[in-house]
């Protein structure tokens, strides 16, 4: 007999329903602007050659063998990976004071620390909640309901200037109870890539010391936003600095070009040593229960990167690759759209946005439009992922945008 007739059959994730109709696209000149992955300037994934120079490094090496990592991960990827977004003079370092986990890339991270907070966290009369930022990586929501943390959202984004909805922002974390998790992107914000200025994260950083929250920082893109390590880190160590209770999630899917190998981490900012053991302990056992051991292969590759200064200075350059390409690509958008093809509405926030993506601010008809019409996917949000553009396509691009929102 059927056990499972009461199973509801699931939507297909977007993203990936939009690749599948992209492939199976026959028009020539058809362009994927969907997937958050880097893509070359002839579309094509790119290996990083430093990454390609450290799996050679271990394919050589006599000694490796196959036996499990330690629970919480590879020593020395995840002290490393703490002094990468944390700064290795950060007072948080220096005081030991951090709870390191290596995690299955940064959905683990979030989940792991999700998962903590249902635990451990003092939920205040706010409820057990997480304030998202409106829009978010949709992954977010699920991550949160999964551990039975209500998800609920903040503004963040101004659809009338394309840019930060900073009052209405700053407003919700006065107005909410104390004590609350707000969910911040460290940098390169998914889906807008709209990111406040250093002067407005230091403000947010005083309404949430003031209010007690806590700060979920997730943390996705370092070094792939601007092309520079310690510019996208930023808004972390300052909130660090200025002793806001903090997590951080860290993926090295982006800047090290690693998607498939899931490495990343959670980083728990104590207020002590002591406090920051008893952390780590708790996270152990709730790691345990879930995969037992985290994956070996790329937390090594990235270990040999972060621990040898010649091999940390060749992937900053290939860092400085992708995301210079990309801010390349912002330009030539831009400079397309407003002064070559006198697109109408103003297009600066193209520039001005950062990271992976740019919300372009076209409505959901011309977004189906360029689907439908010029054969460019696109999520109907008007989200484009800038790696998806290249010199070859971008004439392409910028005419078919200029049809559709004439
Ligand atoms: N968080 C944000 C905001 C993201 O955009 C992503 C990837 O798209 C992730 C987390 C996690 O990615 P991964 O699990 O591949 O590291």
């Amino acid at each position: 007999a059927e056990s499972w007739h009461g199973v509801p059959q699931a939507p297909p994730d977007s993203i990936f329903k939009l690749t599948a109709a992209y492939k199976e696209d026959t028009f020539p000149q058809k362009i994927n602007l969907g997937v958050g992955a880097y893509r070359d300037d002839e579309d094509k994934p790119w290996v990083l050659p430093v990454v390609k120079k450290v799996t050679e490094i271990l394919l050589n090496d006599p000694g490796l063998d196959h036996e499990y990592l330690p629970i919480t991960g590879l020593p020395s990827f995840t002290s490393a990976a703490a002094k990468l977004i944390l700064g290795a003079d950060s007072p948080a370092i220096t005081g030991d004071r951090v709870a390191s986990v290596q995690t299955i890339s940064g959905t683990g991270a979030n989940h792991l620390g999700a998962l903590f907070l249902s635990r451990f966290y003092g939920f205040g009369e706010g409820g057990r909640k997480v304030w998202l930022s409106n829009p978010t990586w949709v992954n977010h929501f699920a991550i949160f309901n999964n551990v039975s943390i209500e998800p609920i959202t903040y503004p963040y984004y101004d659809p009338d200037t394309i840019g930060l909805a900073f009052q209405p922002f700053l407003n919700t974390l006065r107005t909410a109870a104390p004590r609350c998790v707000f969910l911040l992107h460290a940098c390169a914000h998914n889906p807008t890539g709209v990111d406040p200025t250093r002067e407005q994260w230091g403000q947010i950083a005083d309404v949430i010391l003031e209010k007690g929250h806590y700060a979920f920082f997730d943390c996705a893109y370092q070094g792939f936003a601007s092309g520079d390590l310690e510019g996208d880190a930023w808004a972390v160590r300052e909130f660090v600095k200025r002793g806001v209770p903090l997590l951080v999630c860290q993926s090295f899917a982006k800047n090290a070009g690693l998607y498939g190998e899931r490495v990343g981490a959670l980083h728990v900012v104590a207020p002590t040593k002591e406090a920051a053991q008893r952390i780590k302990s708790q996270l152990s056992v709730l790691q345990r229960s879930e995969i037992s051991n985290p994956p070996a292969h790329g937390a090594r590759l990235v270990s040999l990167i972060l621990n040898d200064q010649t091999l940390f200075d060749e992937w900053k350059r290939d860092i400085r690759t992708m995301a210079g390409r990309i801010i390349e690509m912002r330009k030539e958008l831009f400079r397309l759209l407003s002064e070559e093809l006198k697109t109408p509405g103003n297009w600066e926030h193209i520039v001005n946005q950062i990271g992976m993506f740019s919300f372009t601010g076209i409505n959901s008809e011309a977004s189906q439009a360029l689907t439908e019409k010029a054969h460019v996917y696109l999520t109907t949000n008007g989200r484009i992922s800038m790696a998806g553009l290249n010199t070859h396509n971008i004439r392409y691009f910028a005419e078919s945008l200029d049809k559709a929102v004439r």
